[in-house]
């Protein structure tokens, strides 16, 4: 057995353990089942939420914080790359781009952040 696929387990049984539930539906990536953890979809083996896009048109606004996580995630790994990027960059002008992006970033974060927040007071 792979250390991974050990990794998968061991989650599986601590989300099980924590009231996580098995869904139906599977992952769009690995087609592994997926769990209901606190309300959210999660792809255990990819160890990824999971955001079904066509259930996202369907339920509309109330699904605009889980969009909102979605999107953290992508810029959190967007801020990690530029993050190495940063490290190896020499040039002035080179430095100055991946700080602009960067800032840019960190304040989408903040932004959807208070969005979400928002939102969970509102419901
Ligand atoms: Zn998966």
């Amino acid at each position: 057995m792979t250390s991974r696929s050990e990794d998968y387990i061991k989650r599986m049984s601590d989300a099980l353990r924590s009231g996580a539930k098995m869904l139906q539906e599977t992952c769009p990536v690995c087609s592994s089942p997926l769990f209901s953890i606190r309300g959210e979809m999660w792809c255990l083996k990819c160890n990824k939420r999971v955001v079904k896009v066509s259930e996202l048109d369907e339920v509309g606004e109330a699904s605009i914080p889980y969009l909102l996580a979605s999107i953290s995630n992508t810029i959190y790994s967007k801020i990690e790359e530029l993050n190495i990027l940063l490290q190896r960059a020499t040039e002035p002008e080179e430095i100055m781009k991946i700080s602009n992006t960067l800032e840019s970033l960190l304040r989408l974060i903040r932004e959807s952040r208070r969005i979400a927040q928002e939102f969970r007071q509102e419901t």
